[in-house]
């Protein structure tokens, strides 16, 4: 199989792998125990913590363990709304989010009452901030936005909004850094929340983490022990919190040139996409290089994704989560591409691992495929 997946998740990295299984049969004390064994996995996990603050540039208590970055947008968007609904009943958010983030706010809106503003995005993919800057009310107590988007790779002008909220209202910032991480700078300083997977950064899947401001008060979500600042209970996974250390420094160690490399893949993909007959590409080039969301005009996004299946090649068509309902984009819907461009659409994904030649091969069984199926 050919992998054209990465943004949906990444294969482990073998050094991290190799740490991970050197770890797992010896660190399995409870990192609560008071006995040495514990102390120990919990010294290994601190330290883990206060690496991950240092190549983050924040505090080591800033840093929150999870099992998933869909975990850490709920902790992080109802654990905030809920702990401060005194201040404001009022949130935003924007039309293109990923279903952890779109599924927390619509269970606050229909659940707990609270009013919530679902912001458009425009037709670049990123969030219309004139509309934004509008919805911000006296009331408003959290604006949430992805920083790149997951299906199409649109990058949303965090740093603007954030200082614009910051400067206009008392709402809080959480910024869905999870497709960022590995890929751009992440200005963490403006933000009050961010949240990351291990997973999109050839780390381990149930391996997350959560950045938060030290003032800020979340509801717990998994009422337990104490861990994680009582914020999350349940027994810390140590060797996985352990080893994403390891796993974040390995994806920023090479963060430019593995950019660099990327940026020249998406240059030979897009132009010999643009060669094909029916072809609408749907990511532009203010996107990151890493996703490539192209639509073919007369094969359907689910024919698509199985012909390629079938030729030995693994792309998504539309967000993996969503992926067991009928394929259409609700982002490129939203960017007002209409829906066929929505339901014929593909994600491409590609990392430092992809070759030049894997997308020749992928050119070719395009091309084949696009003329089998004209209609
Ligand atoms: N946010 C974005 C933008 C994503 O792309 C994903 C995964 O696809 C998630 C959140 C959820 O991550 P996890 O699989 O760790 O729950």
């Amino acid at each position: 199989m050919i992998y054209f997946d990465y943004a949906s998740t990444a294969p482990l990295n073998p050094d991290v792998l190799d740490t991970y299984t050197r770890l797992l049969p010896k660190l399995y004390a409870n990192a609560d125990s008071l006995h040495a064994p514990g102390r120990e996995a919990q010294r290994l996990m601190e330290k883990s913590r206060a690496q991950i603050a240092q190549l983050l540039s924040v505090r080591g208590d800033e840093v929150i363990f999870t099992s998933c970055a869909s975990e850490a947008n709920s902790t992080a968007i109802k654990g905030f709304a809920l702990a401060n609904r005194h201040r404001g009943n009022h949130l935003i958010t924007t039309k293109a989010e990923h279903s952890s983030v779109a599924a927390a706010f619509a269970q606050l809106e229909q659940e707990f009452g609270f009013r919530v503003s679902y912001i458009p995005v425009t037709t670049q993919g990123i969030v219309d901030t004139e509309t934004l800057y509008k919805a911000l009310t006296k009331d408003t107590i959290l604006v949430s936005l992805m920083y790149v988007n997951n299906e199409t790779g649109a990058i949303n002008p965090i740093e603007e909004v954030s200082a614009y909220v910051h400067e206009h209202s008392r709402a809080v910032v959480h910024v869905d850094c999870v497709q960022a991480l590995g890929k751009l700078k992440l200005p963490l300083s403006m933000l009050d929340m961010a949240t990351f997977s291990a997973h999109k950064i050839y780390g381990l899947k149930g391996s997350a983490f959560f950045y938060k401001k030290r003032n800020i008060k979340l509801l717990p979500l998994i009422n337990g022990g104490q861990q994680e600042q009582g914020i999350r209970g349940g027994t810390s996974n140590t060797p996985a919190n352990i080893v994403l250390a390891k796993t974040l420094r390995l994806a920023l160690e090479n963060q430019d040139e593995h950019y660099a490399y990327v940026k020249k893949l998406h240059a030979q993909l897009c132009t010999e996409l643009s060669t094909l007959n029916d072809v609408h590409i749907n990511s532009n080039e203010q996107c990151i290089p890493h996703i490539v969301n192209v639509s073919f005009l007369n094969v359907g996004s689910e024919i698509m994704l199985n012909a390629l299946d079938e030729r030995g090649f693994c792309v998504s068509a539309q967000s993996t989560c969503s992926s067991r309902s009928r394929a259409y984009s609700h982002v490129l819907a939203e960017m007002g591409l209409g829906d066929h461009i929505a339901t014929h659409a593909i994600r491409i994904s590609l990392s430092h691992m992809t070759t030049s030649e894997e997308i020749n091969q992928l050119i070719q069984a395009l091309k084949e495929i696009n003329h089998d199926y004209r209609t």
